[in-house]
C-alpha cells in the first residue's frame, strides 16, 4: 500500500503552516516551522503572487497532507463525496475524519496519523472484534475499535494506557479509558474536523 515517505516537516515548510504532523515533536522548539519557516528549495526567499488556482491547490494539499492521503486516494475520496447526498466538501472531511487510522489517532491510541497508520498496518487494531489491517478503512455508526489481544503485552500499550487517562477525544467517539476502546457515538460534524481546511477551495479546484 502506497504512502508518502519523504521529509513530512518539509511538507509544513512548503504550505506555509503547522500540519502537526509529527506528534509531540510539533509542540517543541524541535519544529522546523518554529526554527526555519521558510518554503524549501533554492527559490524560497524569493516573494510571488499566488493565483486563485495555487491558492486552491495549496489547501488541497493542506487536507491530503493533514490526513496522510496520496493523491490517488484523495480522488477516490473525493468521488466518494461528491456521490453522497449533501455538502460535498463537508462529506470529504467526514470521509478522512471516518479513516480508520484518524479515528485510532483521535482515540489517542497514536501521536501523529502517521503513528496511527503504522499502528494499524501492523495489525494492533480491532474494528468490531475483527483484526483490520486496513488504515483507510471507514469506520460506521456504532463501530468499536479496539487493540489486539495479543498487543495489550507491548510496552506501547502500557505507555498508552498510562497516557490516555488525560485524552480529550471528540464527541463523535467516546473511549474507554480502562479497556483502550472506543466506539463511534455518531457521525463528524464539520466543527469535529480542523477548522485549518478550507475545504470550499478543494472542491473548486477539482471542479474545474
Ligand atoms: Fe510540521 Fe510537526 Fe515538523 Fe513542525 S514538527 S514542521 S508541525 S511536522
Amino acid at each position: 500500500m502506497a504512502r508518502y515517505t519523504g521529509p513530512v516537516c518539509r511538507l509544513c515548510r512548503r504550505q506555509g503552516d503547522k500540519l502537526m504532523l509529527k506528534g509531540e515533536r510539533c509542540t517543541t522548539r524541535k519544529c522546523a516551522m518554529e526554527r526555519r519557516s521558510l518554503p524549501p528549495g533554492q527559490q524560497r526567499a524569493r516573494r510571488r503572487k499566488v493565483s486563485d488556482r495555487g491558492l486552491q491547490l495549496k489547501e488541497k494539499q493542506r487536507a491530503r497532507h493533514t490526513f496522510g492521503v496520496l493523491e490517488r486516494q484523495f480522488r477516490r475520496h473525493f468521488a466518494e463525496a461528491e456521490r453522497r447526498p449533501g455538502i460535498t466538501g463537508e462529506n470529504l472531511l467526514q470521509i478522512l475524519e471516518m479513516r480508520l487510522d484518524n479515528v485510532v489517532y483521535r482515540l489517542g491510541f497514536a501521536d501523529s496519523r502517521k503513528q496511527a497508520r503504522q499502528i494499524v498496518r501492523h495489525g494492533h487494531i480491532t474494528l468490531n472484534g475483527r483484526k483490520t489491517d486496513v488504515p483507510s478503512c471507514a469506520v460506521r455508526l456504532g463501530d468499536v475499535i479496539a487493540w489486539q489481544e495479543k498487543s495489550t503485552n507491548t510496552e506501547y500499550y502500557k505507555m498508552v494506557a498510562q497516557q490516555i487517562q488525560d485524552k480529550i477525544v471528540p464527541q463523535w467517539l467516546s473511549l474507554d479509558r480502562e479497556k483502550l476502546y472506543g466506539r463511534v457515538l455518531a457521525l463528524p460534524s464539520r466543527s469535529d474536523i480542523d477548522p485549518g481546511i478550507d475545504e470550499k477551495a478543494v472542491v473548486e479546484y477539482y471542479s474545474r
